[in-house]
């Protein structure tokens, strides 16, 4: 049975829940509302092995991976609190193709209605929740680069949403601030983008987090553009895809932990990366500030409780 513990709830009506399965492993999940609907940030592991440096949720290694049941928990209490969930992210703490037969066995089971139902049935959490199918672009998966994945993901029969998380133009800083970036860099990863959206047809965002001083320079903006525009062609340099349409940068302010020592990039500068991004042909939006007065960081409300409880 997954528990809900607390609710934290922001000036903007962000609320962030956080949870116990049945372990008794805490996690989080944020319900966030949009002029175009509902949304609700899922959970896929309890910890996360890929030591983003900027990230809360890489600060306590992987316990182990959530099924798909306990990923559904997440989106029935979250539907109660707030009805009518129309758009899933699942970006909240772990990688998701970490975890990839149940996360995608999740996308499927939410985006079904008939096996929705029979999953509201069993669910144990709550019963009888007028929950409808969400439609397969309304979920997007995020991944912090996982190359082989990306290729399998391509090939579901549904076509989801997918998101990666860049934050950095070039290998040697992506590698300092993503060891993953060691395995499988740039060179492969962008390729892989790029040929998801031929498959998919389905636009991916590229999420890239402004961190003062480290990542949000004008260089670094030109060296992100320089990078994306290889997304439109082949080695051979034909072209795979009309304009940027399949692909935009989604520029996030970031939330300070304090254990990291990052800050935020300042709004003047987040303004003058997000100009040179669209001067060079690179769509971009500049994401509204959500739960700033709640622990919003990923991880981090899950992080206080813990520690408390280690004292
Ligand atoms: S940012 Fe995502 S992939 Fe990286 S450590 Fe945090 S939860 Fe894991």
């Amino acid at each position: 049975m997954t528990k809900l513990k607390t609710v934290q709830t922001s000036k903007d009506g962000t609320q962030k829940f956080l949870l116990e399965l049945n372990d008794g492993n805490l996690i989080e999940t944020v319900l966030m509302k949009h002029p175009y609907g509902n949304s609700v940030c899922i959970t896929s592991q309890a910890g996360c092995n890929m030591g983003c440096a900027f990230c809360a949720s890489g600060i306590t290694k992987k316990v182990r991976d959530l099924t798909a049941e306990e990923m559904f928990n997440q989106l029935l209490i979250a539907d109660e609190a707030m009805p009518h969930v129309s758009h899933i992210v699942i970006m909240g703490t772990g990688e998701p193709f970490d975890n990839y037969d149940e996360v995608v066995r999740f996308c499927d089971l939410v985006s079904d209605e008939r096996k929705l139902s029979a999953a509201i049935r069993k669910a144990d959490t709550l019963k009888n929740v007028p929950f409808s199918a969400v439609a397969p672009r309304h979920i997007t998966v995020s991944t912090c680069g996982i190359v082989p994945k990306i290729h399998e993901f391509a090939q579901t029969e549904k076509r989801f949403n997918l998101a990666i998380s860049l934050h950095a133009p070039n290998n040697e800083l992506r590698n300092r601030l993503m060891p993953v970036n060691k395995k499988y860099p740039l060179e492969e990863l962008i390729p892989a983008a790029a040929e998801y959206c031929k498959m998919t047809k389905r636009r991916i965002t590229f999420e890239y987090l402004l961190l003062d001083g480290i990542n949000d320079s004008e260089k670094h903006a030109c060296e992100l553009a320089d990078l994306l525009s290889s997304m439109n062609t082949d080695a051979s340099g034909e072209k795979l895809l009309k304009g940027s349409d399949y692909f935009y940068v989604n520029l996030i302010p970031y939330n300070a932990v304090s254990e990291f020592g990052f800050r935020g990039a300042s709004k003047e500068q987040a303004l003058l990366f997000y100009d040179v991004l669209m001067k060079n042909g690179i769509k971009a939006t500049l994401r509204k500030e959500r739960g700033a007065d709640i622990t919003a960081a990923c991880g981090q409300l899950r992080l206080q409780r813990e520690e408390r409880f280690n004292r």
